[in-house]
């Protein structure tokens, strides 16, 4: 069954062919490490996963790149605003490189705790500045590239179909960044290299041809992607922010530099997570939710992962506690299934029926990434008349590209302190304490643990 994909380059569903036989060269759009990653940047790093797992699955092979950018992103997209990492700094009284360091490390955790697989190479802007002034001076070369105020430029009347990614109208839009920046010729040209740096404690500097300065933020991924995955490659993924000017800005350099067109031969994105009224989750806006803070509101990372799953990527996706609730609720039924199953008694393998629903499965994943179906597919066949191995089995596969790790799940062992205070709360009730019971019981809860009264005594689950 043809893998297909949304391919935002040709605003269709096409059918997935890798330039090379079987392996494909795939990039991913990374964090800016000046904060803590929000939920919606993770579901933009859920949605890359779940397309390399389906690559996967799909029998390729995938060599997957992702940059941390630590350099040169400033707040607004069009070369004008504050530097990220500056304004990281300043918030922190530390230093940038401190900033960088510290969130790229917090960001790593939580992909971690997420089970998204790490990329084969991780790159950092500031690790590749050479190869970014290479690419400059291949620009310059090409005459796409010119000084103005002691900065460089990409010229961008220069490449024919420039924007196109974006659909973008020349004419229409951009306006404002001519406004901002006077030393451009046209509106939508960007910045390659900045040598008067806009802000004077500016720490991030190194030597070039061009001048002492540091580079402008596009540059990064195009000579990072360049230098591992080569001069053409098969997918480029982000948020679709990231689709109107980062992105146009990359194939506009590269496809600059490199002579080869197209750059990129399928590009994804994923819409945004959206908060009650419908605006976009950001770093910017200075509220946002982490990972850690729904952690301590009781729910488990992997809640996370089904929350998202739960819809199309490339559908928005609305936030709120009420939905967590309800795929923690769904995510736990699933691991409890798991254990259940992992009891089944062995017999013989039909191999009829696991063609067959893993046949469903397929259709449903490779109908660019349908991930609820999918799942919905995953609970039929759970509510089928199945034998209990077969589902088990079926449930392993399914869970390459989920992602849930159904394979490690164990009973959580009740640990020794919780243990004692369900004991305690036991001879609360029995005494009839009910103050002194419910205090223990928010004792335990708090502990991360739920405990239920039934007929047989109490039980207590992991929450
Ligand atoms: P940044 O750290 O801002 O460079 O963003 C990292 C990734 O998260 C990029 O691919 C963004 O497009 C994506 N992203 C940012 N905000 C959201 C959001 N609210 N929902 C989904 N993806 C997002
Ligand atoms: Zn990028």
């Amino acid at each position: 069954m043809a893998l297909t994909l949304f391919n935002t380059l040709t605003r269709k569903k096409e059918r997935f062919e890798p330039l090379k036989k079987r392996s494909v060269g795939l990039y991913t759009c990374g964090p800016t490490v000046y904060h803590y990653v929000h939920l919606g940047n993770l579901r933009s790093f859920i949605f890359e996963d779940v397309l390399k797992r389906v690559l996967l699955f799909n029998d390729f092979k995938v060599k997957h790149v992702m940059n941390i950018t630590d350099v040169g992103h400033l707040s607004g997209d069009n070369d004008f605003g504050e530097d990220k990492m500056l304004k990281g700094a300043k918030r922190e009284k530390k230093t940038v490189w401190e900033v960088a360091e510290y969130y790229t490390d917090s960001f790593k955790k939580d992909i971690t705790a997420l089970n998204i697989i790490s990329p084969n190479i991780w790159c950092k802007a500031t690790d590749h500045i050479p190869e970014q002034i290479a690419m400059i001076q291949q620009l310059e070369k090409k005459g796409l590239a010119y000084t103005a105020g002691g900065n460089v430029y990409f010229d961008t009347s220069k490449v024919k179909g420039y924007g196109a990614l974006a659909r973008l109208k020349l004419d229409a839009v951009g306006k404002e960044r001519v406004k901002k920046d006077k030393n451009k010729k046209n509106q939508h040209d960007f910045a390659l290299w900045f040598t008067k740096s806009k802000f004077s404690d500016q720490s991030m500097k190194w030597e070039s041809p061009f001048g002492t300065g540091y580079p402008g933020w596009h540059l990064e991924c195009s000579a990072m992607a360049s230098k591992y995955l080569g001069k053409q490659f098969d997918i480029h993924c982000g948020g679709q922010d990231l689709a109107k000017v980062h992105h146009v800005n990359e194939i506009a350099q590269s496809e600059g530099a490199y002579g080869k067109k197209p750059w990129v031969k399928y590009w994804l994105h994923n819409e945004f997570l959206v908060m009650s009224k419908g605006e976009k989750m950001s770093k910017s806006s200075g509220e946002f939710l982490t990972l850690k803070i729904l952690e301590e509101k009781g729910f488990a990372p992997l809640d996370y992962r089904y929350f998202c799953l739960g819809t199309v990527y490339r559908n928005p996706l609305m936030f709120s506690m009420k939905a967590m609730k309800s795929a923690q609720t769904s995510r736990k039924k699933l691991f409890a299934k798991v254990l259940e199953l992992q009891k089944s008694e062995q017999g013989k393998d039909s191999k009829t029926a696991r063609k067959k629903w893993t046949s469903r499965f397929t259709a449903d994943i490779n109908d660019d990434m349908n991930t609820p179906k999918a799942l919905a597919t995953m609970w039929e066949m759970l509510k089928s008349d199945l034998l209990d191995h077969d589902k088990y089995f079926l449930l392993l596969e399914f869970d390459r590209v989920f992602g849930f790790n159904l394979g490690s799940v164990t009973e959580e062992k009740v640990p020794a302190n919780v243990k004692k205070l369900a004991k305690e709360r036991e001879e609360a009730r029995s005494a009839k304490n009910w103050k002194k019971s419910d205090s223990l019981r928010d004792e335990i809860n708090a502990l991360g643990w739920d405990i239920n009264d039934g007929k047989e005594g109490y039980e207590l689950k992991k929450k």
